[in-house]
Formats: C-alpha cells, sequence, structure tokens
C-alpha cells in the first residue's frame, strides 16, 4: 500500500513535470512566432503614435503601434491599465515623451527589461519646463531628430530609411513654419491666458506672453477663488485673449471673458486622434491653428 501511495505519488510529479514543460515549450514557440524578424516599436500615446508613424513610413518588417487609444487626451491623467502593460509586450522600442508625462513607465521597465525606452523629450531643457513640448514646433523638430537617431542606433539595419524619414518629416514642419511666418509674428508678445496645460509650449513657440495659471487640462475645476484672481489679472494687465483646448469645457473661459471683454479661440492641442489619423495629423493640426492665430486682432 506504501508502496503504491509512492508510485502514484511519482506519477503525478510525473505528470506535472510534463505540464510544465509541455507549457513551457508552448510559451516559448508562442514567443518564436512572434519573434519573426520584426522590429516592433510601442509608442505611448497619441503624438508620440504620429512621431513614430512619420520615422517609420514604409519601412519593411518595421511595425509601430500605440499603446492607448487616440482619444484618451493626456498620458499624464491617465490610468495605467494590466492591458496597456500588455500591448508593449515583445516590444524592441517604447517611445514616451517623457519629462514625467509617462509616470508609469517603471512598470513597463520592470515587466519588459529587454524593451529599450525612448524619452524623445530628452535633449529638451530649461527651466519650470512644461513636459507638454510638442505643441512648441521648435521642440517638436527637436523629438523627431532625437527619435530617429535612436532607432537607427537601436535598428541600425534601418538607419538610412530612419534617417530619410526623418528628413522629409522635418523639411514638412520647417515648410510649416515657414508658410505660417507672417501670421506667427502677427501675435509675437501679445498678452494671452492659456487655460489648458498642452498650449503654453505653442505660445512660447509663438513668443507670445502668457499669463499661465494652474489647470490640468481641466480648467472647468478652477476654484471660485483663482477664478476672482484670474480676472483681476486679465484687467490689471489689459489681457484680452483666452486660449482653451478644442472641444474642452468652455464655462470658465466664458466666465472670464465677460467679465473681461476678451476672446475665447479654441485650438488644437496635437494630442487628441482618432483611429484614421494619419501620418500628417500633426501638421494638419498646427495648420488649423494658424488659420485661427491669424483672426487675433
Ligand atoms: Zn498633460
Amino acid at each position: 500500500m506504501k508502496k503504491l501511495k509512492s508510485l502514484l505519488g511519482i506519477g503525478l510529479v510525473l505528470t506535472i513535470c510534463l505540464c510544465l514543460f509541455g507549457c513551457g515549450s508552448r510559451t516559448r514557440n508562442a514567443d518564436t512566432s512572434k519573434n519573426d524578424g520584426t522590429f516592433n516599436i510601442v509608442s505611448s500615446f497619441y503624438p508620440m503614435h504620429i512621431l513614430a508613424m512619420n520615422l517609420t513610413n514604409k519601412i519593411d518588417g518595421v511595425k509601430e503601434t500605440s499603446m492607448s487609444e487616440p482619444n484618451i487626451g493626456c498620458i499624464h491623467d491617465h490610468t495605467f491599465s494590466t492591458d496597456d502593460l500588455k500591448k508593449v509586450e515583445g516590444a524592441d522600442v517604447y517611445i514616451e515623451n517623457g519629462l514625467g508625462l509617462e509616470a508609469f513607465n517603471n512598470k513597463i521597465k520592470k515587466a519588459y527589461p529587454d524593451t529599450a525606452i525612448v524619452e524623445v523629450a530628452k535633449n529638451i531643457t530649461g527651466e519650470d519646463l512644461n513636459p507638454h513640448v510638442w505643441t512648441n514646433i521648435d521642440y517638436y523638430i527637436s523629438q523627431v531628430k532625437y527619435a530617429s537617431k535612436q532607432l537607427q542606433r537601436l535598428n541600425p539595419e534601418n538607419k538610412n530609411s530612419y534617417a530619410a524619414n526623418e528628413k522629409s518629416y522635418v523639411a514638412k514642419l520647417e515648410q510649416l513654419k515657414t508658410d505660417n511666418g507672417n501670421t506667427i509674428k502677427s501675435v509675437e508678445g501679445k498678452k494671452v491666458l492659456v487655460l489648458d496645460e498642452a498650449l503654453p509650449n505653442f505660445c512660447k513657440f509663438l513668443k507670445m506672453n502668457v499669463i499661465e495659471i494652474e489647470t490640468d487640462h481641466e480648467e472647468e475645476a478652477l476654484s471660485a477663488d483663482d477664478l476672482k484672481k484670474a480676472i483681476k489679472t486679465m484687467n490689471d494687465e489689459k489681457v484680452k485673449t483666452i486660449f482653451i483646448a478644442k472641444d474642452s469645457d468652455r464655462s470658465t473661459a466664458e466666465a472670464i471673458a465677460a467679465e473681461t471683454g476678451a476672446t475665447i479661440y479654441e485650438l488644437n492641442t496635437c494630442m487628441v486622434g482618432n483611429k484614421n489619423s494619419t501620418a500628417d495629423a500633426y501638421i494638419t493640426d498646427m495648420k488649423e491653428n494658424f488659420k485661427i492665430i491669424a483672426t487675433i486682432n
């Protein structure tokens, strides 16, 4: 009886071993089929996705996807989920804005230590730098160049393709600046109240004089006291222009406008799109912004 028990025991152990071995090899097979030589790039959120889409344009064997949906808004307000983490699995490179916007990136580092994390804002520095840097076209060009350099280093067999894509995208962005040179100049030094965190860097690019108040993309959450202060500052400094993000809540801006006679302008933050957004999305959004800027008097 004792012998039978131990035989059963051995049988059980063998079964467990076989299962573990079987499961293990299935996992390895799955990995092998996934690892078909494709260089996988995952971008953190929409502006990074558009940037990476341009750099990876028409390169065979390079696949780029976005970790988050194009309509989530700012990644710094986003609650990181296990679904998000799963989407980074198998990535050779994870592209993020950086400067603290993707506060969850430690979880990615921990789960996938072999995935290279490229922080594209790495070369952008400055005192009290607002991390939403992509709305400044000069900063954005720096991000494109830095991302390209890192992709060339991490995926050297496609070095020339990344370099060619970078050159063509940067040329388009420089053209955008040239084409709108007069509009950009027309608002230089103009005072503006900005009610979305993604827009001060756009104003910096325009050399506007920004009256910034703490909003965290949610200007509707402004306290009555802050609202009073904003109105006083606007009137004292004779600020007649308010920028808010397109499709955002207008109530605070309207309350301020009613007390100051200021005009509200809704601008693209270049961080919201949809599944059909194409590589030119950033340029299209910026062109729309310049059309609106041109109406400021
Ligand atoms: Zn944000």
